[in-house]
């Protein structure tokens, strides 16, 4: 991942076991499949289209969207450098997120792309950028000053403020790329203009990836809702044709892309749209009056036989009966329809005086006055949750 990337100098989850081992937990794929790639023999099947998934880990500051063990889909293209290779694998990055919104396209991304060209323009562009920045050294976040001499290119990258305000004058890589490079950025650009509609396309001259072994083509997708801070980015690759030789193997071009499970996660859940398939999502609300002993009895007896029919009928589908007994009824009803509840059932004293409750259909929005009994009756309750 090189020396001077952010993960390898400032994030690697290392400890020494009680045996005193060294260990460092996995914190990317890219660098694994190149190894594997290496000492495999696996040049002779060339070209490779891979998959890789699990769990990562980063030892990073926790916030929303980022954590210090998180789970990525990966995707890797050995052995062609074409510009259409740079397409496809864009394209099936703009299919994935596609496609897990249900083709609805509400994902509401942008697809940001760069090129960081050969290594030869980007060598003088980096003098150029170092030689911009040098007279603000001072004014340089920390991990920005270490930057300077280490890895000046990440610079841009920086989510600092200040940093952000030094580099808008800074000298832009556009301005360097080889008539090569800037040809081949423009057709990969105006090729995925055509190809997919799902997401708006732009330049972004100071997208560099956070690992060193880029060069080329470089991209991410990037979550315009919002609600996701600095933590926008739900999928990123590029193309990195130098990383299999640099690490002891037989010059191979390549590229891909990883996505964060966990950053998709989240988007899916601000669409609505939820990575749970779950079928039946029961939130059961009872008013402050009502007796806890109550609404187990009832509620109890609603989830041994909503779990036995569903059992029975169909065992892909799946239920989950929340008690959800804090906070207002408006407070606890605004959760539920942000956690994507299918029905509310309300708890409420006039009701429960006559052995009875309130079903709220989440999707219609319409109401039904259900009796305790029948939440504890196979028929009743088919009828009453459409099961079968
Ligand atoms: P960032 O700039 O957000 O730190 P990165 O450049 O370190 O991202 P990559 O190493 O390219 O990210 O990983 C690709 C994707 O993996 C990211 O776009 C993000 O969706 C996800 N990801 C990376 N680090 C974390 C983390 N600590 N927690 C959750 N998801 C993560
Ligand atoms: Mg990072």
């Amino acid at each position: 991942m090189g020396e001077t990337s952010d993960v390898v100098s400032k994030e690697m989850f290392s400890f020494e076991t009680r045996g005193g081992e060294g260990v460092t937990l996995r914190p990317e794929f890219t660098a694994g499949i190149a190894r594997a790639f290496i000492s495999n023999g696996m040049q002779q099947n060339l070209p490779l289209k891979l998959f890789s998934t699990g769990p990562l880990f980063r030892y990073e500051r926790p916030q929303k969207g980022r954590q210090r063990q998180f789970h990525q889909v990966n995707f890797e293209w050995l052995g062609d450098d074409s510009w259409q290779a740079d397409v496809e694998v864009i394209l099936a990055a703009a299919q994935l997120l596609y496609i897990l919104t249900n083709g609805a396209s509400v994902m509401n991304c942008t697809l940001l792309i760069n090129t960081l060209g050969e290594a030869e323009s980007r060598a003088i562009y980096r003098d150029e950028l170092v030689k911009y920045l040098t007279p603000y050294t001072e004014q340089l976040s920390q991990d920005s000053k270490r930057r300077l001499l280490e890895n000046p290119l990440r610079i841009l990258d920086s989510k600092d403020a200040g940093d952000q305000k030094i580099l808008e004058h800074a000298p832009k890589i556009t301005n360097y790329l080889s008539d090569e490079a800037q040809r081949r950025i423009d057709k990969v650009v105006s090729v995925l203009n055509e190809s997919q509609s799902t997401c708006e396309v732009k330049i972004s001259p100071t997208l560099v990836r956070g690992l060193d072994y880029y060069n080329g083509i470089v991209f991410e997708f990037v979550s315009n809702s919002g609600d996701l801070g600095a933590q926008n980015t739900v999928l990123a690759g590029g193309r990195y044709d130098g990383l299999i030789e640099q690490m002891g193997g037989k010059q191979t071009p390549a590229i891909g892309f990883a996505a964060g499970v966990e950053r998709l996660s989240l988007l899916l859940s601000d669409v609505g749209i939820f990575v749970k398939n779950i079928d039946l999502k029961i939130h059961v609300l009872p008013f402050e009056e009502i007796s806890e002993k109550l609404v187990y009895r009832v509620i109890s007896s609603l989830r041994y036989h909503l779990a036995f029919l569903l059992n029975k009928i169909s065992s892909s589908k799946k239920c989950s009966v929340d008690i959800v007994w804090l906070g207002s009824i408006k407070k606890r009803m605004e959760k539920a329809a942000k956690q994507g509840a299918t029905h509310v059932i309300f708890f409420a004293p006039d009701e429960a005086k006559n052995d009875c409750c309130i079903i709220k259909y989440m999707k219609t929005g319409t109401e039904k006055k259900v009796a305790f009994e029948d939440l504890g009756n196979l028929e009743k309750l088919k009828e009453i949750f459409e099961i079968g």
